[in-house]
């Protein structure tokens, strides 16, 4: 190995390390998986990127096992940024934003979206797409995973955004990804060499699988599993757009150096209602309810969440803007609820926004009140700092887990199903005794709004069950997902804990296609191998952190 690198470290500008720091740094993500790399390497420019490539081709037409996995802020939850061969990290140097238009930006794969988000809101733009990750992930990350957040329900997932996007493609070329119309795709088409064979190929396998492909589709507002072919070709208007493929593909396709995003214009007045519910059977028409009323999202954490915030107050007033004992004092309520044993099942946050805040406020009103008839107690929150409580539980919810619970950890395998909201009245009576039958403890967080749910179950450490209680449970709720015709993933992605199950979910014939665009791509299975195909579950199990 050690030549290897070295012949690695000849052909780039930056840097390569295998140091056991370093590799100890990248083996984990936010999964509950552990991967050693070989080695981690930093591109300066997408010359060395284009380098890397070319020789991983070589080595491997050469028969030696190499691989490269493209790597962000390394915040994914599914192992989808881990590999034990050479992790590419691109945060160092593919850092900056190149350019603002009057409604989008162009920015290198490796920008914090903290970073991007600093920048539009001065000129009072916003990529509304953000991950509750937001402080701590990167806008390539955000590509590869096709990330959504809080603004879903409003503004939709990253796929929205990408207008344009360069790739390193596996004959390390950079090629530039965007929609084509017909004429611009004959042309394409018409190349030699590599990219002339993609667009022809990719072209025959969407149209050639029409009707199969728009019909595979998951109904539900949002989906990160799968490679999303039924969104690449649109008959009707003749567009040709590969960007919807290579968003949401985990890096298994190729190398994301830059992204063109359209951004909104955000609205600027919102007003939250948050609702405390003890009976979770009540979420269906609660749900329903509120959305007759546009709101921009609604999310929601549970009692054990809340008794965790409520345990690490100092921690989460420590990260609020204000004098210390006015968030103090703004928490009385809570601390009041937690004293007398009144926390609820479930809290809802419910934001809606307007031009104004009149208009804000007026939405939010009617909101509230058309809850009446369920009993529950609701709050109309009056100012952006009280909501900021409530919003700063939820975003940091998964994180709390992660970082606070002793002797035990966060196992997130069951994490981001989504079933379509109308479903949950009969979806979720089903679930909850799957999970109590496994005698769990486990958190839910999530968008309810959108019928997508964040489940994590806390694992004990070293616990010998721990391994064979993934694998049951897991089966259980996703062939309950299935069977709702939900998908397993709403942003999270498929990753190391998921990919094996892309066959159940799509049906054989779907699978093959997915398994066909990777050969497109990737014939030597070059990037992020055993994600989204060629998935193992057993080297999966293999690698659990626990
Ligand atoms: C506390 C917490 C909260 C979270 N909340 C959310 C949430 O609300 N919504 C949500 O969608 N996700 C959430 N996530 C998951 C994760 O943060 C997001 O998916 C995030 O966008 C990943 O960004 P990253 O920079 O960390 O990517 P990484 O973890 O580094 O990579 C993610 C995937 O993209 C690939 N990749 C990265 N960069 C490139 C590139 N340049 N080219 C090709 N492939 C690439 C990697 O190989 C990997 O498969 C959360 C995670 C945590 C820890």
């Amino acid at each position: 190995m050690a030549e290897i690198l070295k012949q690695i470290q000849n052909l780039i500008k930056g840097e390569i390390k295998d140091d056991s720091a370093t590799l100890g740094l990248f083996s984990t993500d936010a999964s509950f998986y552990k991967v050693w790399p070989r080695a981690v390497v930093y591109p300066k420019d997408v010359a060395d990127i284009q380098a890397v490539v070319k020789f991983a081709a070589q080595e491997k037409a050469a028969g030696r096992d190499i691989s490269l996995t493209a790597r962000g802020a390394g915040t994914d939850m599914s192992g989808g940024a881990l590999g034990q061969s050479l992790i590419l990290s691109l945060p160092k140097y593919f850092n900056r934003i190149r350019s603002f238009g009057q409604d989008f930006v162009v920015a290198e794969a490796g920008v914090f979206y903290r970073d991007l988000e600093k920048e539009a809101s001065t000129r009072n733009l916003l990529l509304p797409s953000f991950p509750a990750s937001k402080e701590i992930c990167t806008v390539g990350g955000m590509v590869a995973n096709n990330s959504g957040g809080e603004l879903n329900l409003q503004y939709g997932k990253t796929e929205r955004y990408v207008r344009e996007l360069k790739m390193v493609c596996s004959d390390g070329q950079e090629y530039l990804f965007k929609p084509l119309s017909a004429l611009e795709l004959k042309k394409k088409q018409q190349k030699d060499g590599f990219e002339g064979g993609l667009y022809r190929q990719l072209f025959e396998l969407v149209d050639k699988n029409y009707d199969l492909l728009k019909a595979a589709k998951p109904e539900v507002s949002k989906n990160s599993a799968g490679y999303y072919l039924w969104n690449v070709y649109d008959r009707q208007t003749g567009i040709f757009d590969p960007t919807q493929l290579l968003v949401g593909s985990q890096g298994t396709l190729g190398v994301i150096t830059e992204i063109k995003f359209g951004l909104v214009e955000p609205r600027l007045h919102e007003r939250l209602v948050v609702i405390f519910l003890n009976d979770l059977q009540q979420i269906p028409n609660v749900v329903g309810k509120l959305l007759k009323f546009n709101p921009q999202s609604i999310e929601s954490y549970d009692d054990k969440t809340f008794r965790l915030a409520i345990k690490l107050l100092p921690d989460i007033v420590a990260r609020l803007k204000g004098g210390i004992f006015k968030l103090l004092f703004g928490f009385l309520p809570e601390l009041w609820m937690a004293l007398t044993g009144g926390i609820p099942k479930l809290v809802l946050l419910a934001e809606f926004s307007g031009d104004s805040e009149r208009e804000a406020g007026a939405i939010a009103r009617q909101a509230q009140e058309s809850l009446k008839e369920f009993n529950l107690k609701t709050k109309l929150i009056d100012s952006p700092a009280d909501a900021e409580k409530y919003w700063i539980i939820r975003r940091e919810s998964f994180n709390m887990l992660r970082h606070h619970v002793r002797g035990m950890r966060t196992a997130p395998f069951i994490d981001d199903f989504v079933v379509r909201p109308e479903a949950l009245g009969e979806f979720l009576p089903k679930l909850y005794p799957i999970l109590n039958k496994y005698n769990l403890t486990y958190t839910i967080a999530g968008h309810v709004g959108d019928g997508n749910f964040h489940i994590i179950p806390l694992i004990k450490l070293k616990d010998p069950k721990a391994a064979e209680m993934v694998k049951n449970l897991g089966k259980e709720v996703y062939d309950l997902v299935f069977a709702y015709k939900g998908s397993m993933s709403g942003e999270h992605n498929d990753g190391l804990v998921r990919s094996h199950y892309l066959q159940q979910m799509y049906g054989p014939a779907v699978y093959k296609l997915f398994e066909q665009t990777k050969k497109i791509f990737d014939p030597q299975d070059i990037f992020n191998p055993g994600k989204k195909v060629n998935s193992s579950f057993e080297y999966s199990q293999q690698h659990l952190d626990i």
